[in-house]
């Protein structure tokens, strides 16, 4: 049995305010959002990261892209959004199962990063 985070939400094992399920991906609000829509999408089967994704995690890779802007206008990001991936130690990602970050709302979001 995993201690990954996200797994224990896919097991049922933490709760969380689902937005979408599916044979591939579970989406779900963040817990501590940044914006009025955030919520997250992930692979049912867990992978770390993208530097673990490899040829095998395609079809639930492409089905997280395949959702999201439904699932973002749905919540309410109908003017936009933005898709977020953190990854590893200088993309400063917190949880070590992948995911997708959708973040909108009315509001312009900041611009890209800048140095
Ligand atoms: P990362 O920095 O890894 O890209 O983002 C991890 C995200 O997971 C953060 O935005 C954080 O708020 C969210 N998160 C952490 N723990 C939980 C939890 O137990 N439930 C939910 N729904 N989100 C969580
Ligand atoms: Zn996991």
């Amino acid at each position: 049995m995993s201690d990954c985070l996200f797994c224990k939400i896919v097991r049922g094992e933490i709760p969380a305010k689902k937005v979408h399920e599916d044979e591939h991906v579970l989406a779900f609000h963040d817990i501590n959002p940044i914006a009025p829509v955030h919520f997250l999408i992930i692979p049912k089967a867990h992978v770390a990261s993208l530097y673990e994704c490899e040829a095998g995690h395609e079809p639930a890779l492409g089905r997280m892209l395949a959702v999201a802007g439904r699932l973002a206008r749905e919540q309410g990001a109908t003017d936009g959004f933005r898709t977020i991936i953190n990854t590893g130690r200088v993309g400063r990602q917190e949880v070590y199962h992948v995911h997708i970050h959708i973040v909108g709302g009315p509001d312009v979001l900041p611009g890209m990063l800048k140095r």
